[in-house]
């Protein structure tokens, strides 16, 4: 009689779990997904892919996401005058300077991944990246006073944060930040907060290469991105294919944005500490948990070069790297746990 009662209780419990299951991939199989047209925000090409319920909920997270990302760059772009960030330029030298808690949070977040790359990431950089590009337009290049007088207004160890009133001052005037090297990768991070709140079930944002994804894609179990070969000019040249799920990816290198100078190809990329471009490699890119820490890796890693730069990923676990060295490019070197990502 028990085990009569035993065995109705185990078909019934397999029952109920066959239904779940079947509901859930109905459900899944119900879910759509809408593809925004590329749009140009941050100064690059970007795309934003929501699946969920319906079209009305999927079309309006991307809205949503979209809003962020217009909301953010406005916050944070130094060409723009009108934006905080300039106020901050402007001001932060004689001042404290109030300003919104996400400025406040990037500032915070880069002050962290300088001090994590021994100052190999560092947004002080305004100066620097101002006097190359002004040397690249006079083909000439820069002299040993002006990046003695460059060194003086780049450290991100001048920066003074008060998390007390959201307050940001420089210890020295003359100071730029450039938030070029982290902006997007955070941008995707609150973009991708606002369409899980927006209620969509899986997306994915694209920011120029700067990538943030979380769910599924409507018929796959991972999203799969392709990440350019520095080597090829075509934009459809791919050099791999990452799988990713609930993750980030970024890459940086001197094939896309660069300056010329009498002939020789400077990366955009500057090692604060040498006032030089960095050279050690063609491109980075890296895989994290979230947008913000790919975008600071990746820019990072082109100053830090492959060995010191494998060490930190390894040592922190937290993302992987895969450098196109700049000689023997044709090997890729990567950390101890990329491969599961490649495709
Ligand atoms: P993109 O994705 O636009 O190629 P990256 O993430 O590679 O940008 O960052 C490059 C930008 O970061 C540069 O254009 C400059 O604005 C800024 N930058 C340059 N060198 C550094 C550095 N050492 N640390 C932080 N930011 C930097
Ligand atoms: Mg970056």
């Amino acid at each position: 009689m028990k085990s009569q009662k035993f065995n109705f209780l185990l078909a019934a419990s397999a029952v109920i779990l066959v239904l779940s299951l079947l509901l859930i991939e109905l459900r899944r199989n119900r879910l759509v997904s809408v593809e925004s047209p590329n749009r140009l925000v941050m100064n690059t090409i970007s795309k934003i892919i929501a699946v969920a319920e319906n079209k009305k909920i999927a079309q309006a997270s991307i809205e949503t996401a979209y809003n962020e990302v217009y909301r953010l760059e406005k916050l944070m772009n130094r060409f723009d005058p009108n934006s905080q960030l300039s106020e901050v330029n402007r001001t932060a030298g004689k001042e404290r300077v109030q300003v919104d808690k996400d400025l406040f949070e990037i500032l915070s977040l880069s002050i962290y991944y300088s001090k994590l790359t021994d100052g190999a990431f560092d947004v002080t950089v305004g100066p620097l990246v101002d006097l190359w590009r002004k040397c690249a337009e006079a083909n000439s290049l820069p002299s040993e006073e002006q990046l003695a007088d460059v060194k003086k207004i780049i450290g991100y160890d001048k920066i003074i944060l008060d998390g007390n009133d959201y307050s940001v001052k420089f210890a020295v005037e003359g100071m730029r930040l450039d938030l070029g090297g982290i902006a997007k990768g955070f941008a995707a991070d609150k973009a991708q907060n606002m369409m899980i709140k927006s209620g969509a079930a899986g997306g994915l944002i694209d920011l120029g290469g700067q990538i943030a994804c979380f769910g599924k894609p409507k018929n796959d179990d991972k999203w799969i991105i392709g990440i350019r070969n520095p080597f090829k000019e075509e934009s459809n040249k791919v050099l791999m294919k990452l799988a990713l799920s609930n993750a980030a990816a970024a890459t940086s290198g001197n094939y896309e944005r660069f300056y010329t100078i009498k002939g020789r190809r400077f990366s955009h990329i500057f090692n604060p500490r040498t006032e030089t471009s960095a050279q050690e490699v063609s491109s980075v890119t890296i895989i994290s948990t979230n947008g913000s820490e790919s975008d600071a890796l990746a820019t990072a890693l082109n100053v830090m070069g492959v060995k010191k730069g494998l060490e930190l990923v390894e040592k922190m676990g937290t993302s992987q790297a895969i450098f196109v060295p700049a000689e023997n490019n044709d090997t890729l070197i990567k950390s101890s746990g990329a491969e599961k990502y490649i495709f």
